[in-house]
């Protein structure tokens, strides 16, 4: 490494995120510089297919320059301006409006924040604290489910289901946080059972665990539709239809976290649409500004709102807030990425491509280190396998996904491993060609792997 270049500056420097530091300190990092469409490339020169957008989020790709413009514009208008003490702005009131307009029913109030982890902490503490003032302060347990991921805030990494996330984090950091299996049907599927079987094995689960605890210590179930971190895994047939009921039975809140599945990910506008979840509070955020901007949503239904109102008065104010929470400038892209998605007819351009990217990845079925392939509308995972007829996986040790990750990078791809599934969640606008591309490059790397 050449002393004093931007890669010996990184290593020197920076704390990267969610990073191996070993492997960061013996290898650096690819340092990306700029992007156009789907496809980004690296301080050296390197062109790579973004198969991921990112973070699951650069929907419209990487050189939308009319999200630009837009940011450029509201920042010469009004650079910021805050949401707090009956103070507001154009752009979030207008973006309020619209959320409210396409959400799920009877979601109509929204509150902002900066990020998917912030939505989901502003949810928990919503939720404590509708609990507070309708007289039911015993009812405050959280169930997630293993390998979920709904943020890395204190409350929202002690509700994931990710144990790297928590060890040493001394994290969770209260006995309020439940969690439920991990709906992988293909991993966890018993030999003989059904997917229908095994979402019924899942809901029983569910029903013990509120049994045990008491339905009436138990607040809320959070959900990604389909789960990203955890591996971007489909729920199994019939998944939500028989866990719905058993929260309703015990007045149990459904949040859906739709911060990877909103705004078009799974062929629907909503996750939730896609799987018939009808939630009582719904976070988002990635899409919703294409992630040129830092912005989230929380939205809730106006029982919840109504209770916002009545500690407000109790308290003498709504007592959450963040300064940058519903930014201006945020906004103002959010708006003209949901006019793009509506003029340019994304979720229809996702449902023409879906069958070529799931039919494309479906031919890696038969790839000697595949046990499965599972997706719907641009999100899917490969699940790597050392022997495909007894499902067994690889040793840990063989960090199986990663070499595939890391081949694949060489081969110009970029996609995620997640233990040993690989992610792929590729700008929506990507093209049938783009996704032609992405599956030769995949099967590069998949071959030079082993
Ligand atoms: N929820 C889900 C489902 C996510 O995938 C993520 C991030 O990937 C988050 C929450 C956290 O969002 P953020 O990284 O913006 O805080």
């Amino acid at each position: 490494m050449r002393p004093n270049s931007l890669h010996a500056a990184d290593l020197a420097h920076m704390v990267h995120q969610q990073t191996d530091l070993d492997a960061h300190g013996r290898e650096g990092a690819v340092l990306i510089s700029r992007g156009e469409g789907v496809r980004v490339w690296d301080t050296e020169g390197r062109e790579y297919i973004e198969a991921m957008a990112g973070l699951w989020c650069a929907s419209l790709g990487f050189s939308e320059r009319r999200l630009a413009k837009a940011a450029h514009d509201q920042m010469l208008a009004l650079p910021y301006y805050h949401t707090f003490f009956q103070k507001g702005h154009e752009p979030s009131v207008r973006l309020a409006e619209k959320l409210a307009a396409i959400a799920p029913e009877g979601l109509e109030h929204v509150l902002f924040q900066c990020s998917g982890s912030e939505a989901n902490d502003a949810a928990i503490k919503l939720i404590w604290y509708y609990n507070n003032v309708t007289g039911r302060p015993q009812k405050k347990k959280l169930i997630g489910r293993i390998r979920g991921y709904h943020g890395n805030t204190v409350a929202t990494a002690s509700l994931s289901g990710q144990p790297h996330m928590q060890a040493d984090f001394d994290l969770p950091l209260t006995d309020r946080f439940l969690h439920v299996s991990n709906p992988n049907y293909y991993r966890f599927g018993e030999t003989g059972e059904s997917e229908e079987q095994f979402s019924a094995r899942m809901a029983a689960e569910l029903e013990a665990l509120i049994a045990r605890e008491g339905g009436e210590t138990i607040a809320a179930f959070f959900a990604e539709p389909v789960q990203g971190g955890g591996g971007a895994i489909t729920p199994p047939r019939g998944y939500f239809d028989r866990i719905q009921p058993i929260l309703k039975k015990h007045d149990i809140l459904l949040v859906a976290d739709e911060v990877i599945c909103g705004f078009g990910r799974t062929g629907h506008l909503w996750g939730s649409e896609t799987y018939g979840m009808r939630p009582d509070m719904l976070t988002c955020a990635k899409q919703l500004t294409a992630s040129y901007q830092p912005l989230s949503a929380l939205l809730i239904s106006d029982r919840i709102h109504a209770a916002l109102l009545e500690g407000s008065r109790r308290n003498g104010s709504f007592g959450h807030g963040f300064t940058y929470g519903g930014h201006p400038v945020a906004c103002a892209v959010a708006l003209e990425t949901l006019a793009i998605y509506e003029e340019r007819d994304i979720l229809g351009h996702v449902r023409r491509v879906s069958p070529a990217f799931l039919e494309g990845l479906g031919q890696f079925r038969e790839h000697p280190l595949v046990g499965d392939v599972r997706g719907v509308g641009l999100i899917a995972g490969v699940e790597l396998v050392a022997d495909k007829a007894t499902k067994a996986p690889f040793p840990a040790a063989a960090k199986a996904g990663l070499k595939v990750q890391e081949a694949c990078e060489k081969a110009g791809l970029i996609v995620r491993a997640i233990g040993d599934r690989i992610a792929f969640t590729p700008p929506l606008i990507i093209t049938e060609a783009e996704i032609g591309e992405m599956c030769a490059r995949f099967r590069a790397g998949l071959d030079a792997a082993w």
